[in-house]
């Protein structure tokens, strides 16, 4: 061990060495259906003039450390309600810090269901809080009474709700998550990361309820380069918020890229049209891939399904080894055992996807 190791040993907090830093897989030139992004680049007729843009922002100068220009375009585009407040992040994950730093540190608890976003263990250990979880129900549904049992048992200060969660893809009942925010003393977060492709959306709901707030992002409707997260809510947690959020945490850059992407949505809007009908046509030819024992039905970009428990790995490598790079949930979790999931891709990608993993289940 050298002295650094040593030091580091004895300093950094035993909650962050015990850890594991978010792993990303490297792609080379795999199809790359691992990570939840549109499959399309902007169309080439806007990039001559997102790059003119580009040329008139002055990066000798901090960033509009409000942006409040993008927050109105958002505002608009989203339907935030009149009165609610927004913060944006450097992608929804930096608006998860900033909650558990601001309203769960220093040893309260962060709650979510069972499976849900790896982010949220991962963040509020970063934060020094505790994590609590509570099984989702049926068909990985909200599970009211587990939810409500996991409230008192725990008393967290803040509550993560994925609607439609990830990596499971399926959309939360509305009126459970209400139920859950009602019987909530603590803040209750809906994490609508999918909202594009997502049947409802909580957020013309979120000033009904004192304790709730929605985030959302742009990374899973193509521009996940950008990092740019929102958070919608009551002004009274969005002013407390602020507090801990770096004053230029949006860089120029995406702030003049977003608003040139929202000045042109039809684009961004096209995208995720395709993106939910090849979802529906790879939904309808998944099953049908000898060897894949269920999926679900999923409100997202993803689908995840599931091959016979013990060959997810190896199902996993064979796509790998014929240029297919998906995310191997198997091991994740016990209910996850067997599954896979795979981002919605361009449609030659995905039939590419679907000759790989009958090749590889065949294998
Ligand atoms: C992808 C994802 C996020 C984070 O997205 P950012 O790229 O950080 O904006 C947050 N929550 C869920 C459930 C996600 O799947």
């Amino acid at each position: 061990m050298s002295e650094a190791e040593r030091r580091a040993a004895r300093w950094v907090r035993p909650e962050v060495q015990a850890l594991q830093a978010y792993q990303v897989a490297e792609p080379g030139d795999a199809i790359k259906l691992d990570a939840m992004e549109c499959p399309w680049p902007w169309p080439g007729a806007l990039v001559e003039q997102w790059l003119e843009r580009l040329r008139g922002v002055a990066v000798h100068r901090y960033p509009d450390p409000g942006a409040g220009r993008l927050k109105g375009q958002l505002r608009e585009a989203m339907g935030v309600p009149d009165g609610a407040g927004l913060i944006l992040g450097n992608g929804s994950d930096e608006l998860i810090q900033l909650l558990n730093l601001a309203v769960a540190a220093g040893g309260r608890t962060v709650l979510a269901p069972a499976p849900s976003f790896a982010m949220y263990r991962l963040l509020a250990a970063a934060a020094g809080a505790e994590y609590a979880e509570f099984p989702l129900g049926e068909a990985f549904g909200l599970d009211t009474a587990a939810a409500r049992a996991a409230l008192e048992a725990h008393a967290p200060a803040v509550t993560y709700l994925a609607h439609p969660n990830n990596p499971t893809g399926n959309g939360l009942d509305l009126e459970a998550v209400a139920a859950v925010a009602e019987a909530a003393d603590g803040l209750v977060v809906v994490d609508e990361a999918y909202y594009a492709y997502a049947e409802a959306s909580f957020l013309p709901r979120v000033l009904e309820h004192p304790n709730v707030v929605v985030l959302r992002t742009l990374s899973k409707v193509g521009l996940a380069g950008l990092r740019v997260g929102v958070l919608a809510g009551h002004p009274a947690w969005v002013r407390e918020l602020e507090k801990c959020r770096l004053p230029y945490n949006l860089g120029s850059l995406a702030q003049a890229s977003a608003e040139f992407a929202l000045e042109h949505r039809a684009a961004l809007d096209t995208a995720v049209a395709r993106v939910r009908a090849e979802r529906e046509r790879l939904a309808a030819e998944l099953p049908r891939v000898p060897g894949v024992e269920a999926t679900w039905p999923s409100e997202t970009n993803f689908l995840t399904f599931r091959v016979a428990a013990g060959r997810a790995q190896a199902v996993y490598e064979g796509l790998r080894a014929r240029g297919v790079l998906i995310k191997r949930l198997d091991g994740s979790h016990p209910r996850l055992a067997g599954c896979l999931r795979v981002t919605v891709g361009r449609p030659e990608e995905n039939d590419a996807f679907l000759a790989a993993l009958a090749a590889a289940l065949a294998a």
